[in-house]
């Protein structure tokens, strides 16, 4: 099975993918005429075309080009729950990119989700004034009869 390196951005694995669905021809991808196609507008090469955001932050095109990968999976797999299946991970250039976000938020969103959280349990009622606490209050001594 060949193997995949997960490609630098979004737009180029729009742009692998387009390839790939015309026989890697470049002058197929440029003249394809399926306008309704969800990478269409990404099917040409993206040089000069992403810029980065603020700090490292997704740009707009970055962004775009994010939900029409996204767009493209759930055409493809049918349901949201199928893409999250999806075994493609050598086979198919979008597969890093299918949840329609980087990979790198996609797994620090996974990681902050997983990770151990302490308890918020509800405080105990406060007690009326007057009256025993005898949740916190010491257990009583018993007394011994001469
Ligand atoms: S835009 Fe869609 S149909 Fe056209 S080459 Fe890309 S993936 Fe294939
Ligand atoms: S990553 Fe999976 S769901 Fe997305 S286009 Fe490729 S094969 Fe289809």
């Amino acid at each position: 099975m060949r193997e995949r390196t997960p490609l630098r951005s979004a737009a180029l694995a729009a742009r692998r993918f387009c390839l790939d669905c015309q026989g890697a021809s470049p002058g197929a991808v440029r003249g394809c005429a399926d306008t309704g196609c969800p990478l269409w507008e990404w099917r040409l090469p993206p040089a000069g075309r992403e810029t980065p955001g603020d700090a490292g932050a997704c740009s707009v095109t970055a962004r775009a080009v994010l939900r029409a990968i996204r767009r493209q999976c759930v055409t493809c797999a049918g349901s949201r729950g199928d893409v999250r299946a999806c075994a493609a991970r050598e086979d198919c250039a979008l597969w890093s990119y299918r949840f329609g976000v980087r990979p790198r938020t996609y797994r620090e969103v996974r990681r902050r989700f997983f990770a151990p959280r302490e308890l918020d349990l509800p405080l105990a009622p406060a007690q009326p004034a007057g009256t025993e606490d005898f949740l916190r209050a010491p257990a009583p001594v018993p007394t011994v009869k001469a």
